[in-house]
């Protein structure tokens, strides 16, 4: 009996210890196997993220990193699938922008963009705005959520930082600008730096383009007329301009206007409000600030003038000068555009004389060279009378003055009178040695005087007749070779003033316009043979009697008044020394010193031919 109990016990406890050892084996093998079969989904949900976004199993390592954090919270998908993305094994890959939609929508959502999804994240993205914008966007969606607890992960989310994420249709409007503009795709950082700039003050779209316009890489890239208004359309209208705006914008930049025109010109349309406002953003305000866009029909005036008389397209400080000086009347258009034709570079594009005349005309008038004074100029040019001078002459006329009331600018304005008006002037010349000493005594002070010459002296002084008509002197009358004329017929009266006129007309182009009779003797022959008005004295001088210079200057200083006319002759030196002292004394006293023809203007008188003035006091 005590040997069967103990058997049986023994047997029991075999049982019992095998069953307890099964149980234990069992547990062994069980516990871990149930502890795998609720945490597999996590493992499942890490391995499939990481082969849809980098095309492999996750590592043990991988794990080691992932599984934890996800597991515990302090993980997210979107913190993982955001990770992953920007690792360098990632951008290894070089995924398209395409691929990288599909990518993101495979890991958040476990499915592919449909095609309506693909096409609008593949604008955006490949438009410069940032994955992070689809990250956040998916990350907001319920199906995203319902994906993540069903793979047991918290989803979690981005912030948006960066400035293009934050606008993205502005964005996508200012990297197609910077495509088209200049071929490349723009980087992130400017991106950002030009979506600040037009959220941050204010701008509008088109500031936004002038100012990239304005840059040294636009510049650079030195595109002409044709492709420059290609681009602007493209950048700022989004299609290609007709040939019809092709052909309209290439001669608005042919006026040499800036780009601030040129753009502002697109701003202010319709259609470029309307592509502004789809986009939700301002279209932006141009403020012309420059000369040359403000004054478009001057600006292109003066840019032709140099484009066809200087040879070259003004810049845009050439323009800008010369039209802000024109405009506040600091400078007369006249001398303005003598200043252009006296660079070299004018001088060699318009070789020949007609060259120039042709140019001038084309530029003023749109015409050939027309009218009498056309045969004046050719002489006088081909004699040493300057292009300026000539151009002075052009544009004295009422035509020029019509082009300039075109142009908003009043060149008839009434004259200012000077307040003490002066004729020098000089008799029985030229003779060159006192001639140029009394032409550089007058040049400083833009100072103008007459000289009647004597018609035999033409030629052999023909340089200081060239210089005096170029310096704006007047050439007047003192007949053929200085007969008195009381003492010769009607018709010899008449042919000594016909070849003196003839003389200096075949030299300097120009015709004398009045005369001094010899002696300042006069009759009714003279009177009514001399075809001109007969200019005698109020001040005489008598520099020929007493060849002294300090008695010039004291008849001079002590009788000069208004409207005087003051005898001298270009003969002696002591006359040549008088008037380099006198000149700039007169001009301390307040005179301006001028021509008879312009004497008589400024004092409203009409000279009338054959009558004679002593004085022109108006
Ligand atoms: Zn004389």
């Amino acid at each position: 009996m005590r040997k069967s109990t103990r058997r049986t016990c023994r047997f029991i406890f075999r049982v019992v210890t095998f069953f307890m050892c099964l149980a234990v084996l069992v547990s062994l093998i069980q516990v871990p196997s149930l502890a795998s079969k609720k945490e597999d989904v996590l493992e499942n949900y890490i391995d499939r993220t990481f082969s849809v976004i980098l095309g492999r199993t996750a590592s043990n390592e991988d794990f080691r990193l992932w599984y934890p954090n996800l597991k515990k919270g302090s993980a997210t998908a979107v913190s993982m699938i955001d990770q992953l993305t920007e690792s360098s094994e990632y951008q290894a890959k070089g995924l398209s922008t395409e691929q990288t939609v599909d990518v993101l929508y495979r890991s958040m959502l476990g499915h592919e963009a449909d095609f309506e999804g693909r096409e609008y994240w593949l604008r955006l993205l490949s438009g410069g705005v940032s994955k992070t914008v689809l990250v956040h966007t998916i990350a907001g969606t319920d199906e995203f959520k319902t994906f993540c607890a069903n793979n047991t992960v918290k989803p979690g989310d981005v912030t948006i930082t960066e400035e293009r994420d934050m606008n993205p249709e502005m964005t996508l409007a200012v990297a197609k600008m910077c495509k088209s503009l200049t071929g490349r795709e723009p980087q992130a950082e400017e991106l950002n730096t030009w979506i600040s700039q037009l959220t941050g003050n204010q701008a509008g779209l088109a500031n936004f383009l002038l100012r990239f316009m304005k840059s040294d890489e636009f510049t650079n890239l030195g595109y002409d007329r044709e492709i420059t208004v290609q681009v602007v359309f493209e950048s700022m209208l989004e299609r290609t301009p007709t040939e019809q705006e092709k052909a309209e914008f290439i001669d608005i930049l042919s006026h040499g206007v800036s780009m601030d025109f040129v753009v502002d010109r697109i701003a202010k349309t319709q259609e470029f409000s309307d592509l502004c406002a789809g986009k939700g953003i301002l279209p932006g305000n141009i403020e012309l600030s420059e000369p040359r866009d403000m004054h478009y029909e001057l600006t292109g005036f003066i840019a032709r003038f140099y484009e066809k008389l200087a040879g070259h397209v003004a810049t845009a400080d050439e323009l800008n000068d010369g039209i802000g000086k024109v405009l506040s009347g600091e400078v007369k258009v006249t001398k303005m555009l003598s200043e252009v034709l006296e660079s070299p570079e004018s001088q060699e594009t318009l070789a020949s004389n007609d060259d120039f005349l042709n140019a001038v005309y084309e530029v003023l008038y749109g015409t050939a060279p027309e009218g009498e004074a056309i045969e004046g100029y050719r002489i006088g040019l081909e004699h040493g009378i300057t292009r300026s001078h000539v151009l002075e002459e052009i544009t004295k006329s009422e035509a020029f003055s019509e082009k300039m009331k075109e142009l908003g600018i009043e060149t008839s304005e009434e004259k200012q009178v000077p307040e003490k008006i002066i004729a020098l002037t000089f008799d029985d010349g030229p003779y060159t040695p006192v001639t140029t000493r009394i032409l550089d005594a007058l040049k400083p002070y833009d100072a103008h005087a007459t000289f009647f010459v004597v018609g035999n002296r033409v030629n052999p002084y023909s340089e200081s007749i060239i210089r005096a008509v170029n310096q704006n002197c007047e050439i007047a009358n003192h007949t053929w070779n200085h007969t008195t004329l009381t003492r010769i017929s009607g018709d010899a009266v008449a042919q000594q003033m016909n070849d003196c006129d003839n003389a200096v007309f075949n030299l300097a182009g120009v015709h004398t316009r009045v005369m001094r009779p010899v002696g300042g003797s006069y009759s009714g022959t003279v009177s009514a043979n001399v075809g001109r008005p007969m200019i005698i004295w109020s001040v005489d001088t008598n520099d020929w009697k007493y060849r002294n210079a300090q008695h010039v200057i004291d008849e001079i200083l002590n009788n000069a008044r208004d409207g005087d006319i003051i005898l001298m002759h270009d003969l002696y030196e002591t006359t040549a020394e008088a008037v380099e002292y006198v000149v700039p004394k007169l001009i301390e006293k307040g005179f301006t010193l001028v021509t008879i023809s312009e004497l008589a203007e400024y004092k409203g008188i009409d000279l009338q031919a054959g009558e004679a003035y002593f004085s022109l006091r108006g």
